[in-house]
Protein backbone atom coordinates (compact mmCIF):
# COMPACT_ATOMS: atom_id res chain seq x y z
CA UNK A 1 0.00 0.00 0.00
CA UNK A 2 1.24 3.61 -1.08
CA UNK A 3 1.31 6.36 1.50
CA UNK A 4 -1.19 9.19 0.75
CA UNK A 5 1.80 11.77 0.09
CA UNK A 6 3.24 9.25 -2.43
CA UNK A 7 -0.21 8.86 -4.23
CA UNK A 8 -0.66 12.72 -4.03
CA UNK A 9 2.15 13.48 -6.27
CA UNK A 10 2.96 15.54 -8.05
CA UNK A 11 1.43 17.98 -6.27
CA UNK A 12 1.74 16.85 -2.68
CA UNK A 13 3.37 18.89 -0.45
CA UNK A 14 1.98 21.91 -1.62
CA UNK A 15 1.14 24.58 1.27
CA UNK A 16 -0.45 26.51 -1.40
CA UNK A 17 -3.22 24.36 -2.26
CA UNK A 18 -6.32 24.43 -1.04
CA UNK A 19 -7.79 20.74 -0.27
CA UNK A 20 -4.27 19.17 -0.84
CA UNK A 21 -2.30 21.80 1.02
CA UNK A 22 -1.73 19.66 4.15
CA UNK A 23 -0.99 16.46 2.65
CA UNK A 24 2.78 15.49 3.11
CA UNK A 25 2.86 18.63 5.13
CA UNK A 26 1.01 18.07 8.07
CA UNK A 27 1.46 15.17 11.16
CA UNK A 28 -1.78 13.18 10.21
CA UNK A 29 -1.66 11.92 13.86
CA UNK A 30 -0.55 15.41 15.74
CA UNK A 31 -4.01 17.44 16.37
CA UNK A 32 -1.39 20.50 17.80
CA UNK A 33 0.14 19.93 14.38
CA UNK A 34 -3.11 20.28 12.93
CA UNK A 35 -4.23 23.19 14.57
CA UNK A 36 -0.07 24.71 13.84
CA UNK A 37 -1.22 24.54 10.15
CA UNK A 38 -4.35 26.24 10.19
CA UNK A 39 -6.65 23.64 11.75
CA UNK A 40 -10.07 24.67 13.81
CA UNK A 41 -9.77 28.42 12.59
CA UNK A 42 -12.62 27.31 10.31
CA UNK A 43 -14.50 26.15 13.01
CA UNK A 44 -14.37 29.55 15.08
CA UNK A 45 -15.60 31.05 11.80
CA UNK A 46 -18.45 29.05 11.95
CA UNK A 47 -19.40 29.78 15.66
CA UNK A 48 -19.07 33.88 14.35
CA UNK A 49 -20.98 33.18 12.03
CA UNK A 50 -24.37 30.82 13.72
CA UNK A 51 -25.81 27.92 11.39
CA UNK A 52 -27.56 30.17 9.41
CA UNK A 53 -24.78 32.46 8.61
CA UNK A 54 -22.86 28.84 7.57
CA UNK A 55 -25.21 27.62 5.58
CA UNK A 56 -25.47 31.33 3.53
CA UNK A 57 -21.59 31.17 3.13
CA UNK A 58 -21.84 27.74 1.63
CA UNK A 59 -24.75 28.59 -0.40
CA UNK A 60 -23.02 31.77 -1.55
CA UNK A 61 -19.71 29.49 -2.31
CA UNK A 62 -21.80 28.18 -5.36
CA UNK A 63 -20.31 24.68 -3.69
CA UNK A 64 -21.65 21.56 -5.57
CA UNK A 65 -21.06 18.26 -4.20
CA UNK A 66 -18.05 16.14 -4.95
CA UNK A 67 -19.03 12.14 -4.61
CA UNK A 68 -19.99 12.52 -8.60
CA UNK A 69 -23.16 14.20 -8.88
CA UNK A 70 -22.35 18.06 -8.25
CA UNK A 71 -25.70 18.49 -6.24
CA UNK A 72 -25.96 22.04 -4.72
CA UNK A 73 -24.30 22.03 -0.75
CA UNK A 74 -26.06 24.82 0.41
CA UNK A 75 -29.57 23.65 -0.90
CA UNK A 76 -29.04 19.96 0.44
CA UNK A 77 -27.93 22.02 4.19
CA UNK A 78 -30.61 24.26 4.18
CA UNK A 79 -33.47 21.47 3.52
CA UNK A 80 -32.26 19.15 6.23
CA UNK A 81 -31.93 22.38 8.86
CA UNK A 82 -35.34 23.72 8.10
CA UNK A 83 -36.59 19.55 8.91
CA UNK A 84 -38.63 20.02 11.96
CA UNK A 85 -38.44 15.91 12.90
CA UNK A 86 -35.48 15.51 15.45
CA UNK A 87 -32.97 14.34 15.38
CA UNK A 88 -31.18 15.20 12.57
CA UNK A 89 -27.94 13.00 11.03
CA UNK A 90 -24.95 13.85 9.38
CA UNK A 91 -23.22 10.73 7.43
CA UNK A 92 -20.05 11.60 5.50
CA UNK A 93 -20.13 9.09 2.51
CA UNK A 94 -16.47 7.66 2.57
CA UNK A 95 -16.79 4.12 0.76
CA UNK A 96 -15.27 5.45 -1.99
CA UNK A 97 -15.27 2.73 -4.65
CA UNK A 98 -16.19 4.42 -7.89
CA UNK A 99 -12.95 2.52 -10.03
CA UNK A 100 -10.16 5.23 -10.62
CA UNK A 101 -11.37 7.07 -7.55
CA UNK A 102 -8.81 7.58 -4.66
CA UNK A 103 -8.53 11.01 -3.81
CA UNK A 104 -10.94 10.81 -0.73
CA UNK A 105 -8.62 8.32 0.77
CA UNK A 106 -6.03 10.35 0.49
CA UNK A 107 -7.57 13.40 2.00
CA UNK A 108 -8.43 10.93 4.77
CA UNK A 109 -4.66 9.44 5.28
CA UNK A 110 -3.05 12.80 5.12
CA UNK A 111 -5.19 15.29 6.24
CA UNK A 112 -7.85 13.23 8.95
CA UNK A 113 -8.22 16.13 11.46
CA UNK A 114 -9.81 18.32 8.24
CA UNK A 115 -12.55 15.39 7.77
CA UNK A 116 -13.39 15.72 11.75
CA UNK A 117 -13.45 19.69 11.93
CA UNK A 118 -15.44 19.61 8.34
CA UNK A 119 -17.77 17.31 9.97
CA UNK A 120 -18.42 19.39 13.11
CA UNK A 121 -19.00 22.28 10.94
CA UNK A 122 -21.91 20.35 8.85
CA UNK A 123 -23.26 19.29 12.20
CA UNK A 124 -23.53 22.31 13.37
CA UNK A 125 -25.23 24.24 10.42
CA UNK A 126 -27.79 21.52 9.66
CA UNK A 127 -28.66 20.59 13.81
CA UNK A 128 -26.85 17.40 13.69
CA UNK A 129 -26.06 15.63 16.82
CA UNK A 130 -24.61 12.73 15.16
CA UNK A 131 -22.14 12.02 12.26
CA UNK A 132 -21.66 8.83 10.82
CA UNK A 133 -18.21 8.24 8.95
CA UNK A 134 -19.15 5.26 6.49
CA UNK A 135 -15.41 4.68 5.55
CA UNK A 136 -14.57 2.18 2.85
CA UNK A 137 -13.59 -1.09 3.78
CA UNK A 138 -10.36 -1.51 1.68
CA UNK A 139 -8.94 1.69 3.34
CA UNK A 140 -7.60 0.36 6.72
CA UNK A 141 -4.81 3.41 6.66
CA UNK A 142 -7.63 6.09 6.79
CA UNK A 143 -9.78 3.86 9.06
CA UNK A 144 -6.39 3.90 11.65
CA UNK A 145 -6.11 7.94 10.92
CA UNK A 146 -9.64 9.12 11.23
CA UNK A 147 -10.05 6.64 14.35
CA UNK A 148 -7.02 8.77 16.09
CA UNK A 149 -8.13 11.75 15.20
CA UNK A 150 -11.73 11.20 16.75
CA UNK A 151 -10.14 10.03 19.71
CA UNK A 152 -7.84 12.97 19.81
CA UNK A 153 -10.58 15.38 19.20
CA UNK A 154 -12.61 13.81 21.86
CA UNK A 155 -10.10 14.19 24.41
CA UNK A 156 -9.31 17.38 23.79
CA UNK A 157 -13.02 18.87 23.86
CA UNK A 158 -13.63 19.32 20.16
CA UNK A 159 -15.98 16.38 20.28
CA UNK A 160 -18.45 15.29 22.47
CA UNK A 161 -20.63 17.98 24.65
CA UNK A 162 -19.66 21.48 24.65
CA UNK A 163 -17.62 22.08 21.96
CA UNK A 164 -14.75 24.75 22.40
CA UNK A 165 -17.64 25.85 25.00
CA UNK A 166 -19.98 27.17 22.61
CA UNK A 167 -22.74 24.72 23.27
CA UNK A 168 -22.40 22.40 20.33
CA UNK A 169 -22.97 18.36 21.18
CA UNK A 170 -21.75 15.96 18.44
CA UNK A 171 -19.37 13.12 18.28
CA UNK A 172 -19.00 10.95 15.27
CA UNK A 173 -19.05 6.93 15.01
CA UNK A 174 -16.59 5.23 12.11
CA UNK A 175 -19.05 2.03 10.14
CA UNK A 176 -16.89 0.13 7.67
CA UNK A 177 -17.98 -0.85 4.65
CA UNK A 178 -17.81 -4.45 3.41
CA UNK A 179 -16.61 -4.17 0.11
CA UNK A 180 -19.59 -3.43 -2.10
CA UNK A 181 -19.92 -0.61 -4.58
CA UNK A 182 -23.63 -0.56 -3.65
CA UNK A 183 -23.19 0.74 -0.68
CA UNK A 184 -21.82 4.00 -1.54
CA UNK A 185 -24.97 4.92 -2.93
CA UNK A 186 -26.61 7.08 -0.09
CA UNK A 187 -30.19 4.71 0.55
CA UNK A 188 -27.76 1.82 0.39
CA UNK A 189 -25.32 2.89 2.72
CA UNK A 190 -28.31 4.30 5.37
CA UNK A 191 -29.35 0.76 5.33
CA UNK A 192 -26.23 -1.22 6.01
CA UNK A 193 -25.39 1.19 8.76
CA UNK A 194 -28.91 -0.06 10.07
CA UNK A 195 -28.17 -3.35 9.81
CA UNK A 196 -30.10 -4.42 6.57
CA UNK A 197 -28.83 -5.56 3.06
CA UNK A 198 -27.39 -2.68 1.12
CA UNK A 199 -30.36 -1.96 -0.84
CA UNK A 200 -31.01 1.65 -2.27
CA UNK A 201 -34.59 3.15 -1.34
CA UNK A 202 -36.69 4.51 -3.75
CA UNK A 203 -36.39 8.39 -3.89
CA UNK A 204 -37.77 10.68 -3.23
CA UNK A 205 -38.55 11.17 -0.47
CA UNK A 206 -35.09 12.51 -0.60
CA UNK A 207 -32.56 11.99 2.54
CA UNK A 208 -32.54 15.65 3.75
CA UNK A 209 -36.42 14.54 4.79
CA UNK A 210 -36.02 11.27 5.45
CA UNK A 211 -32.74 9.56 6.03
CA UNK A 212 -31.03 6.95 8.14
CA UNK A 213 -33.56 5.78 10.96
CA UNK A 214 -35.86 7.57 8.75
CA UNK A 215 -34.43 11.00 10.08
CA UNK A 216 -33.89 13.95 7.96
CA UNK A 217 -30.20 13.64 7.26
CA UNK A 218 -27.77 15.11 5.47
CA UNK A 219 -25.32 12.90 3.43
CA UNK A 220 -22.05 14.76 1.82
CA UNK A 221 -18.54 13.07 0.36
CA UNK A 222 -15.33 13.78 2.03
CA UNK A 223 -14.01 16.16 -0.69
CA UNK A 224 -17.85 17.90 -0.38
CA UNK A 225 -16.89 18.48 3.15
CA UNK A 226 -13.32 19.65 3.40
CA UNK A 227 -14.38 22.16 1.02
CA UNK A 228 -16.42 24.09 3.32
CA UNK A 229 -12.91 24.79 5.37
CA UNK A 230 -12.32 27.17 2.97
CA UNK A 231 -14.91 28.78 2.09
CA UNK A 232 -15.06 29.94 5.76
CA UNK A 233 -11.28 30.55 5.66
CA UNK A 234 -11.47 32.59 2.35
CA UNK A 235 -15.20 33.68 2.73
CA UNK A 236 -17.56 32.61 -0.03
CA UNK A 237 -16.65 34.81 -2.50
CA UNK A 238 -13.01 34.88 -2.83
CA UNK A 239 -14.00 30.72 -2.66
CA UNK A 240 -16.46 31.52 -5.84
CA UNK A 241 -13.84 33.41 -7.41
CA UNK A 242 -11.88 30.41 -8.20
CA UNK A 243 -12.91 28.08 -11.08
CA UNK A 244 -15.75 29.05 -12.94
CA UNK A 245 -18.89 30.25 -12.10
CA UNK A 246 -21.22 27.54 -12.61
CA UNK A 247 -17.87 25.00 -10.92
CA UNK A 248 -16.93 26.90 -8.31
CA UNK A 249 -14.01 26.55 -6.50
CA UNK A 250 -11.30 23.67 -6.30
CA UNK A 251 -11.07 20.13 -7.56
CA UNK A 252 -9.23 16.81 -6.90
CA UNK A 253 -8.47 14.45 -10.10
CA UNK A 254 -7.47 11.28 -9.89
CA UNK A 255 -5.46 10.63 -12.81
CA UNK A 256 -4.53 6.92 -13.91
CA UNK A 257 -3.59 4.65 -16.58
CA UNK A 258 -0.87 5.66 -19.70
CA UNK A 259 0.84 8.12 -17.50
CA UNK A 260 4.32 8.96 -16.34
CA UNK A 261 2.54 10.48 -12.77
CA UNK A 262 -0.19 9.43 -12.03
CA UNK A 263 -1.60 10.97 -8.82
CA UNK A 264 -4.15 13.14 -7.13
CA UNK A 265 -4.09 16.88 -8.54
CA UNK A 266 -5.76 19.57 -7.50
CA UNK A 267 -6.80 22.13 -9.61
CA UNK A 268 -9.32 25.08 -9.75
CA UNK A 269 -12.07 24.31 -11.85
CA UNK A 270 -12.04 25.13 -15.68
CA UNK A 271 -8.43 23.68 -16.56
CA UNK A 272 -8.99 21.78 -19.57
CA UNK A 273 -8.40 17.76 -19.68
CA UNK A 274 -5.54 18.25 -22.07
CA UNK A 275 -3.79 20.78 -19.12
CA UNK A 276 -4.16 17.70 -16.53
CA UNK A 277 -2.56 15.38 -18.53
CA UNK A 278 -0.28 17.02 -19.82
CA UNK A 279 0.57 17.84 -15.72
CA UNK A 280 0.11 14.24 -15.37
CA UNK A 281 2.78 12.93 -18.33
CA UNK A 282 0.46 11.22 -21.01
CA UNK A 283 2.07 9.00 -22.82
CA UNK A 284 2.56 8.50 -26.77
CA UNK A 285 -0.03 6.68 -28.30
CA UNK A 286 -3.16 8.02 -26.61
CA UNK A 287 -6.12 6.16 -27.65
CA UNK A 288 -8.92 7.48 -24.96
CA UNK A 289 -9.45 9.05 -21.49
CA UNK A 290 -12.51 7.77 -19.21
CA UNK A 291 -14.06 10.69 -17.70
CA UNK A 292 -16.35 10.04 -14.42
CA UNK A 293 -15.14 6.07 -14.16
CA UNK A 294 -17.10 3.02 -14.89
CA UNK A 295 -20.28 5.26 -14.50
CA UNK A 296 -19.05 7.78 -17.35
CA UNK A 297 -17.98 8.36 -20.48
CA UNK A 298 -14.96 7.79 -22.98
CA UNK A 299 -12.86 10.68 -25.01
CA UNK A 300 -11.14 10.69 -27.74
CA UNK A 301 -7.56 12.43 -27.70
CA UNK A 302 -8.99 14.75 -30.34
CA UNK A 303 -11.00 16.25 -27.26
CA UNK A 304 -8.67 17.31 -24.89
CA UNK A 305 -10.00 20.82 -24.97
CA UNK A 306 -12.80 19.60 -22.72
CA UNK A 307 -12.90 22.00 -19.93
CA UNK A 308 -12.58 20.06 -16.72
CA UNK A 309 -16.31 21.79 -15.46
CA UNK A 310 -19.96 20.30 -14.72
CA UNK A 311 -20.82 22.53 -17.40
CA UNK A 312 -18.21 21.89 -19.49
CA UNK A 313 -18.25 17.87 -19.56
CA UNK A 314 -21.91 17.78 -19.42
CA UNK A 315 -22.05 19.90 -22.74
CA UNK A 316 -19.60 17.63 -24.34
CA UNK A 317 -22.01 14.63 -24.11
CA UNK A 318 -20.12 13.22 -20.70
CA UNK A 319 -19.57 13.63 -16.62
CA UNK A 320 -16.83 14.72 -14.58
CA UNK A 321 -18.45 12.64 -11.75
CA UNK A 322 -16.16 12.15 -9.02
CA UNK A 323 -13.09 13.16 -11.06
CA UNK A 324 -11.52 10.39 -12.53
CA UNK A 325 -9.77 10.56 -15.63
CA UNK A 326 -8.14 7.14 -16.79
CA UNK A 327 -5.85 7.32 -19.75
CA UNK A 328 -5.59 4.56 -21.99
CA UNK A 329 -2.98 4.16 -25.05
CA UNK A 330 -3.32 2.02 -28.09
CA UNK A 331 -1.86 -1.23 -26.20
CA UNK A 332 -5.06 -1.19 -24.60
CA UNK A 333 -7.35 -3.94 -25.98
CA UNK A 334 -10.98 -1.81 -25.87
CA UNK A 335 -13.66 -4.67 -26.03
CA UNK A 336 -11.45 -6.39 -23.24
CA UNK A 337 -11.43 -3.30 -21.13
CA UNK A 338 -15.30 -2.82 -21.54
CA UNK A 339 -16.19 -6.69 -20.74
CA UNK A 340 -14.09 -5.52 -17.81
CA UNK A 341 -16.76 -2.76 -16.86
CA UNK A 342 -19.42 -4.54 -18.05
CA UNK A 343 -18.53 -7.69 -15.18
CA UNK A 344 -17.89 -4.93 -12.45
CA UNK A 345 -21.90 -3.70 -12.94
CA UNK A 346 -22.87 -7.35 -12.83
CA UNK A 347 -20.81 -8.18 -10.06
CA UNK A 348 -21.90 -5.08 -8.20
CA UNK A 349 -25.70 -4.84 -9.12
CA UNK A 350 -27.70 -5.46 -6.10
CA UNK A 351 -29.72 -7.07 -7.93
CA UNK A 352 -32.98 -5.96 -6.46
CA UNK A 353 -34.64 -4.09 -10.01
CA UNK A 354 -34.97 -6.55 -12.61
CA UNK A 355 -33.70 -4.28 -15.23
CA UNK A 356 -30.11 -3.72 -13.92
CA UNK A 357 -30.14 -7.38 -12.22
CA UNK A 358 -30.80 -8.86 -15.65
CA UNK A 359 -29.39 -6.20 -17.89
CA UNK A 360 -26.16 -5.86 -16.54
CA UNK A 361 -26.26 -10.34 -17.03
CA UNK A 362 -27.13 -9.21 -20.52
CA UNK A 363 -24.81 -7.06 -21.19
CA UNK A 364 -21.73 -8.93 -20.29
CA UNK A 365 -22.67 -11.91 -22.27
CA UNK A 366 -23.05 -9.98 -25.15
CA UNK A 367 -19.56 -8.27 -24.96
CA UNK A 368 -18.18 -11.29 -24.15
CA UNK A 369 -19.12 -12.60 -27.23
CA UNK A 370 -18.41 -9.75 -29.34
CA UNK A 371 -14.59 -9.66 -27.50
CA UNK A 372 -14.18 -13.43 -27.90
CA UNK A 373 -15.94 -13.75 -31.44
CA UNK A 374 -18.06 -16.09 -30.19
CA UNK A 375 -20.98 -14.69 -31.45
CA UNK A 376 -23.54 -15.04 -34.55
CA UNK A 377 -23.50 -11.44 -35.68
CA UNK A 378 -21.59 -8.58 -33.38
CA UNK A 379 -24.01 -6.25 -35.53
CA UNK A 380 -26.87 -7.96 -33.52
CA UNK A 381 -25.19 -8.02 -30.60
CA UNK A 382 -24.27 -3.94 -31.16
CA UNK A 383 -28.26 -3.81 -31.40
CA UNK A 384 -29.10 -6.06 -28.20
CA UNK A 385 -26.43 -3.90 -26.14
CA UNK A 386 -28.44 -0.59 -27.46
CA UNK A 387 -32.02 -2.03 -26.14
CA UNK A 388 -30.93 -3.55 -23.05
CA UNK A 389 -28.57 0.00 -21.98
CA UNK A 390 -31.97 2.00 -23.03
CA UNK A 391 -34.00 0.03 -20.53
CA UNK A 392 -31.33 0.05 -17.51
CA UNK A 393 -31.10 3.84 -18.14
CA UNK A 394 -34.91 4.71 -17.94
CA UNK A 395 -36.09 1.82 -15.46
CA UNK A 396 -33.43 0.65 -12.71
CA UNK A 397 -33.99 2.17 -9.35
CA UNK A 398 -30.86 3.85 -8.85
CA UNK A 399 -27.62 5.27 -10.05
CA UNK A 400 -26.04 1.86 -10.92
CA UNK A 401 -28.15 0.06 -12.86
CA UNK A 402 -29.33 3.93 -15.03
CA UNK A 403 -25.63 4.14 -15.45
CA UNK A 404 -24.20 1.14 -16.24
CA UNK A 405 -24.33 0.67 -20.10
CA UNK A 406 -22.24 4.56 -20.24
CA UNK A 407 -19.07 3.76 -20.98
CA UNK A 408 -20.11 1.03 -23.30
CA UNK A 409 -22.21 3.09 -25.41
CA UNK A 410 -19.36 5.68 -25.32
CA UNK A 411 -17.22 3.42 -26.12
CA UNK A 412 -19.21 2.76 -29.34
CA UNK A 413 -20.47 6.05 -30.49
CA UNK A 414 -17.28 8.21 -29.85
CA UNK A 415 -14.24 5.82 -30.19
CA UNK A 416 -16.02 3.09 -32.47
CA UNK A 417 -15.07 0.46 -30.05
CA UNK A 418 -15.94 -2.27 -32.61
CA UNK A 419 -15.14 -0.79 -36.16
P1 LIG B 1 -28.47 11.94 -7.32
O1 LIG B 1 -28.43 12.93 -8.41
O2 LIG B 1 -29.68 11.08 -7.15
O3 LIG B 1 -28.32 12.70 -5.93
C1 LIG B 1 -27.25 13.53 -5.61
C2 LIG B 1 -27.45 14.05 -4.23
O4 LIG B 1 -28.40 15.10 -4.23
C3 LIG B 1 -27.97 13.04 -3.24
O5 LIG B 1 -27.40 13.28 -1.97
C4 LIG B 1 -29.47 13.31 -3.20
O6 LIG B 1 -30.05 12.92 -1.99
C5 LIG B 1 -29.49 14.79 -3.37
N1 LIG B 1 -30.71 15.28 -4.02
C6 LIG B 1 -31.06 15.10 -5.31
N2 LIG B 1 -32.24 15.73 -5.57
C7 LIG B 1 -32.63 16.30 -4.40
C8 LIG B 1 -33.75 17.09 -4.01
N3 LIG B 1 -34.71 17.41 -4.87
N4 LIG B 1 -33.80 17.52 -2.73
C9 LIG B 1 -32.81 17.20 -1.85
N5 LIG B 1 -31.74 16.47 -2.17
C10 LIG B 1 -31.65 16.02 -3.42
O7 LIG B 1 -27.17 11.06 -7.45
P2 LIG B 1 -26.64 9.82 -6.63
O8 LIG B 1 -27.30 8.59 -7.11
O9 LIG B 1 -26.67 10.12 -5.15
O10 LIG B 1 -25.13 9.80 -7.09
C11 LIG B 1 -24.77 9.45 -8.40
C12 LIG B 1 -23.34 9.85 -8.62
O11 LIG B 1 -22.51 9.12 -7.76
C13 LIG B 1 -22.83 9.59 -10.01
O12 LIG B 1 -22.55 10.83 -10.60
C14 LIG B 1 -21.53 8.82 -9.82
O13 LIG B 1 -20.47 9.41 -10.52
C15 LIG B 1 -21.26 8.96 -8.36
N6 LIG B 1 -20.56 7.82 -7.77
C16 LIG B 1 -19.45 8.11 -7.06
C17 LIG B 1 -18.72 7.11 -6.45
C18 LIG B 1 -17.48 7.44 -5.68
O14 LIG B 1 -16.75 6.53 -5.30
N7 LIG B 1 -17.22 8.72 -5.41
C19 LIG B 1 -19.16 5.79 -6.58
C20 LIG B 1 -20.30 5.53 -7.32
C21 LIG B 1 -21.01 6.56 -7.92
FE1 LIG C 1 -29.84 -2.64 -7.21
FE2 LIG C 1 -29.13 -2.21 -9.75
FE3 LIG C 1 -31.62 -1.78 -9.01
FE4 LIG C 1 -29.63 -0.16 -8.15
S1 LIG C 1 -30.34 -0.36 -10.24
S2 LIG C 1 -31.34 -0.99 -6.95
S3 LIG C 1 -27.97 -1.67 -7.95
S4 LIG C 1 -30.58 -3.78 -8.98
Amino acid sequence: EEPAAALAVPQAPDPGLLLLGRVGTVDPAGLDDYRAHGGYTALRRAFALGPAGVIREVTDSGLLGRGGAAFPTGRKWQATASQPDRPHHLVCNADESEPGTFKDRVLMEGDPYALVEAMTIAAYATGARRGHLYLRGEYPRALERMEHAIEQARARGLLGDDILGQGLSFDIEIRRGAGAYICGEETALFNSIEGFRGEPRSKPPFPVEKGLFGKPTVANNVETLVNVLPILTLGAQAYAAIGTRASTGPKLFCVSGSVARPGVYELPFGATLGELLTLAGVRDGLRAVLLGGAAGGFVRPDELDIPLTFEGTREAGTTLGSGVVMAFDDTVPLPRLLLRIAEFFRDESCGQCVPCRVGTVRQEEALRRIAERTGADAAADITLLREVGRAMRDASICGLGQTAWNAVESAIDRLGAYE
